[in-house]
């Protein structure tokens, strides 16, 4: 099963795929960690894209549709979740194609709402393990008081360079310029399913679950 999760930043996308992927032995496709790697690890493409993720806005097309072609021809394992792409309609388009290229399908997107005060509230607050990617926010679920991380026991956690106001404007602004209209895409095709991404992380989950059967 192959699936997009849609929605503006901090809607609880990469924390929905994580327990997805442990669930359901799916891989996250998450453009943005890719992206985040290249720019950590100095490749040329990371020092091109880092100026423009800083600034909130989206890098090209090109760039993260390439690095989807490369993932998807690797181990599917029980299906691939399309974590913050597609997020403009060129690589909606692009996907399909891809997709087909490989003899697969998209069997799912889901569109997770939330409103745009609580995503900043939830976005100004939240940092992950260093170590595995766990989520944590300082109000909801804050790092445990021994400081370790409850998932692997690691003890260091980062926030997100672009995760302040200015730049969280931006890019909310490009989700509503350029990702919003791929609810209506998908929604014509027939594929779009809605959550309500403001629940619990347990109900999120089990409305997702819901969709999937
Ligand atoms: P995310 O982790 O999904 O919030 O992505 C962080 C940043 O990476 C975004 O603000 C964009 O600058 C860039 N990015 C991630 N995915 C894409 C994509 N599919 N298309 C264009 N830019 C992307």
């Amino acid at each position: 099963m192959n699936i997009i999760l849609l929605g503006p930043p901090g809607a609880g996308k990469g924390t929905q795929a994580r327990f997805l992927c442990d669930e359901r032995d799916m891989i996250q496709l998450s453009t943005g960690d890719m992206l985040r790697e290249a720019k950590d690890s100095g490749t040329e493409m990371g020092k091109i894209v880092a100026d423009v993720m800083a600034r909130g806005e989206l890098v090209t097309d090109e760039i993260v549709i390439g690095l989807i072609r490369e993932k998807l021809k690797g181990d599917k394992q029980g299906g691939f979740i399309f974590d913050g792409f597609p997020r403009t309609l060129a690589q909606a388009d692009a996907l399909g194609d891809l997709l087909a290229e490989e003899g697969e399908t998209l069997d799912a997107v889901i569109e997770m709402r939330v409103d745009d005060e609580a995503l900043v509230a939830r976005i100004t607050a939240r940092s992950t393990c260093a170590g595995c990617g766990e989520v944590y926010n300082d109000h909801t679920k804050p790092i445990p008081a021994d400081g370790k991380c409850s998932n692997c026991g690691g003890t260091e956690f980062k926030r997100r360079a672009d995760d302040n106001e200015d730049s969280l404007k931006q890019r909310l602004m490009e989700y509503y310029k350029k990702t919003s209209p791929l609810i209506g895409y998908y929604y014509a095709k027939g594929q779009l399913s809605s959550v309500d991404g403001l629940g619990e992380m347990s109900a999120v989950k089990a409305d997702i679950a819901k969709v999937l059967g």
